[in-house]
C-alpha cells in the first residue's frame, strides 16, 4: 500500500504494455457487444462491464478508484456534483418515513437538502450541534433513524466534527455515519480510519482545485455490516424487484453492496453522472492535491496568525490557531493541517466588510472556495443578504464576517493584499 502522496499521482490506474500513460477519456455513451446474451449478463449484474455511461464509464471508474484508495475505502463512485453525492449517500439508506440525525454545522446546500427537499419526500431529520454532549446526541435518535451525517470541517462555520463521538453514537443505534470530507480532503483526514462508514465529497473544491468542474464522489469504507441490521436496511438486505430480485448485501458483500445499489438503482433512475471529460480534469487536479493542500494550509495558517493580532479584526476562526475552540479536535483528526479557508469578523459590520472586499486586489469576490486562486465572500452582502443584522447575529454569522479561501499563491502576497485592504477601511 502506497502513501497518499503516491496515490494522488498514480492511484486508480496502472496501464499495461503499450497503453496510454495518462488515463484515456472514454467519450462514448454506449459499448458494443457481439451477442445479446453477453449484454444480458451485464444487465443482470452477473458479469461486470460497461454498457451505458449513465451506469458506468471506464474514465469515471478509474478516477473513483483513485479517490477510493485515497480514503482507504472498498468501493467508490463519482457524481455530477457534491449535492448529488450527499443526496445519493443518504437516499441510498432512507425512504419515506425514515429519519436522519445530522450535525447542524454543515454546508447551506446540504442543510436545505435535508431540511426542505428530503422532508418533502417524507424523510425527517433532527439537527444537533457538533459540540453537543453524548446525551444530547443520544436523544436525537429515533427507532426510524437510518444514518448520521456531518462534515469533517464544516463549510462555512469551520467547526471540526468529533468523528469518533458521532461514529460511536451511530453504531450504538445500528446505523452508519456519513462524513462529508470536502474541506480537509483525504490528504489531511481519512474519516474511515476514525469510524466513519461512508465518505462524500464535493470534488468541485480542493480535489478539482482549479475552479474548472462541478463534481462529487461517494466512498464506502466497507466496514458496516448491513446484514446485522437487515431490518433497518431492506433496500440493501432484501431482494430488489427492480433489479431481478438481487439482494445487494448478499451478492456484493459488505464492501460492495452500498456502491453497487447506489449505481444500479439511484444512478439508473436519477442519472446524476459526472461527464468523463470532467472526471479527466478532476484526475489532473488529484495528481497535485497533496502538494496544493500543504500550500493552502500554510497560507491559511500564516494569514490567520496575521489577522489574529490585527486591530481592525474582532475575531478569527481557524482551527490551526492555538486559541481556536476547535484546535484540540483539529490536532487529533488533522495533525498536518485542515484546509485553506479562514473566516474573520471585521470591526464595522457590513460597511467595513464591503469596503475591505472592494479594496482587495489579489483575492477575488466569489461564491466559491478551495480554488488555487484566493477568493472571498461576505455572507451579509451576498449569500445571506436578505437577512437583517439581528437575524445574522442569531444565525452566528456577524454582518462583518468575511470568509477568505487562501489559494496557493505566495503567503507574503496574500497577507500584503489583506493588509492594504484592512488599511482602506
Ligand atoms: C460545495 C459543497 C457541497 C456542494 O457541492 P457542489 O459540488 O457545489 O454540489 C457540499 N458539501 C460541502 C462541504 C461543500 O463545500
Amino acid at each position: 500500500m502506497y502513501n497518499n502522496d503516491t496515490i494522488c499521482v498514480q492511484g486508480g490506474y496502472t496501464p499495461g504494455n503499450g497503453e496510454p500513460r495518462q488515463i484515456p477519456i472514454v467519450q462514448s455513451t454506449t459499448f458494443k457487444y457481439a451477442t445479446s446474451e453477453d449484454m444480458g449478463k451485464l444487465f443482470d449484474l452477473e458479469a461486470s462491464g460497461y454498457f451505458y455511461t449513465r451506469l458506468q464509464n471506464p474514465t469515471n471508474d478509474t478516477v473513483a478508484a483513485k479517490i477510493c484508495e485515497l480514503e482507504g475505502g472498498t468501493a467508490a463512485m463519482l457524481t455530477s456534483s457534491g449535492q448529488a453525492a450527499n443526496f445519493f449517500a443518504m437516499f441510498n439508506l432512507c425512504s419515506c418515513g425514515d429519519h436522519i440525525v445530522s450535525s447542524s454545522s454543515i454546508y447551506g446546500g446540504t442543510f436545505n437538502l435535508i431540511s426542505v427537499t428530503m422532508a418533502r419526500m417524507g424523510i425527517e431529520s433532527t439537527f444537533v450541534e457538533p459540540d453537543c454532549t453524548a446525551e444530547e446526541l443520544e436523544a436525537a435518535f429515533r427507532p426510524n433513524t437510518k444514518c448520521v451525517f456531518g462534515e469533517t470541517v464544516a463549510n462555512p462555520a469551520l467547526t471540526v466534527l468529533d468523528i469518533e463521538k458521532f461514529a460511536a453514537a451511530a453504531h450504538r443505534h445500528g446505523v452508519p455515519l456519513i462524513v462529508d470530507n470536502t474541506f480537509p480532503t483525504p490528504v489531511n483526514c481519512r474519516p474511515i480510519e476514525w469510524g466513519a462508514d461512508i465518505v462524500t465529497h464535493s470534488t468541485t473544491k480542493y480535489m478539482d482545485g482549479h475552479g474548472s468542474c462541478v463534481g462529487g464522489a461517494i466512498v464506502d469504507g466497507g466496514k458496516f455490516d448491513w446484514m446485522a441490521h437487515a431490518d433497518k436496511f431492506p433496500g440493501l438486505c432484501t431482494p430488489d424487484e427492480s433489479y431481478h430480485g438481487i439482494t445487494y448485501a448478499e451478492k456484493f458483500g459488505q464492501g460492495g453492496a452500498f456502491i453497487t445499489k447506489c449505481t444500479a438503482q439511484l444512478m439508473r433512475d436519477l442519472g446524476s453522472i459526472q461527464a468523463p471529460q470532467h472526471a479527466f480534469l478532476l484526475n489532473l487536479g488529484l495528481e497535485s492535491l497533496h502538494l496544493r493542500m500543504a500550500r493552502h494550509c500554510a497560507n491559511a495558517q500564516a494569514l490567520a496568525e496575521f489577522l489574529h493580532d490585527h486591530p481592525k479584526v474582532v475575531s478569527v476562526r481557524y482551527c490551526g490557531l492555538p486559541d481556536d475552540p476547535y484546535h484540540e479536535l483539529a490536532q487529533k483528526y488533522m495533525p498536518n493541517g485542515s484546509c485553506g479557508v479562514v473566516s474573520f469578523e471585521l470591526d464595522g459590520g457590513r460597511e467595513a466588510a464591503s469596503r475591505f472586499m472592494a479594496s482587495l486586489r489579489l483575492a477575488a469576490i466569489e461564491t466559491h472556495v478551495a480554488d488555487a486562486r484566493s477568493c472571498c465572500l461576505n455572507p451579509a452582502t451576498s449569500t445571506h443578504r436578505q437577512m437583517t443584522d439581528e437575524q445574522l447575529a442569531a444565525a452566528g454569522i456577524p454582518a462583518g464576517l468575511v470568509r477568505l479561501s487562501c489559494g496557493i499563491e505566495s503567503a507574503e502576497d496574500i497577507i500584503a493584499d489583506v493588509s492594504q485592504a484592512l488599511d482602506a477601511i
